[in-house]
């Protein structure tokens, strides 16, 4: 059986942290329809749903070290990308997308929510690295053989999602490529996936 990862969709209910609020990432709106397909309409072992969840002063966020969004520095000899504050915990902008959140509430698959970020000094891209849960064990106790990822981004947490997961695991692994959307476009987000053995698929192969 399969799992979804579904990596992200945070939201407030006029604005959205990644869909078009402090951190909009392009075309993330059209991943909405096909995202909510996938929950609808899969047959999940289980369903995990990553959410960014900041403290108010992360170690992410330009603002806290004077900084300008979208620059990079070095801390402890570790690149941190720095970004506008985004996702803080417990502020409209950390809630999920209204029709994600719906979707998972009426799914009849198990949900299992996971939050990455959590502390102060410490960044995480890959739901891997969730404060809240060990998705690996989660994936074993459910004996899932193989699993898709989509969300936001497509070059950030979607693809170190992707990557940990297939590393750590050693089961096959698809992002959904018409259900992400990347900050970058240009970048090679696929190419980085594929070289790494992760395959790429469509919303209507997934749902066959
Ligand atoms: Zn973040």
């Amino acid at each position: 059986m399969a799992a979804l990862i579904v990596v992200d969709m945070q939201s407030k209910q006029k604005q959205h942290d990644f869909i078009d609020g402090s951190l909009a990432v392009n075309d993330a709106a059209k991943t909405i329809p096909r995202i909510v397909q996938l929950i609808e309409k899969g047959n999940w072992e289980v369903i995990v749903v990553s959410r960014d969840c900041h403290p108010q002063n992360h170690i992410s966020f330009a603002d806290t070290h004077n900084k300008q969004p979208f620059e990079a520095i070095t801390i402890n000899d570790h690149k941190q990308e720095l970004w506008p504050v985004h996702c803080v915990k417990n502020s409209s902008g950390f809630q999920l997308h209204s029709a994600i959140h719906d979707a998972l509430n009426q799914s009849p698959n198990e949900v299992i929510y996971v939050d990455k970020g959590c502390d102060v000094d410490k960044d995480a891209y890959s739901a891997f690295q969730a404060s809240s849960h060990d998705v690996q064990s989660i994936l074993a106790d459910h004996r899932v053989q193989n699993f898709y990822v989509c969300g936001l981004a497509a070059d950030f947490c979607v693809k170190a999602t992707a990557m940990e997961g297939h590393k750590v695991t050693g089961l096959p692994v698809a992002v959904v490529e018409d259900a992400t959307a990347a900050v970058d476009d240009g970048s090679d987000w696929r190419g980085e996936l594929q070289e790494c053995g992760v395959y790429l698929a469509r919303t209507t192969e997934v749902l066959l």
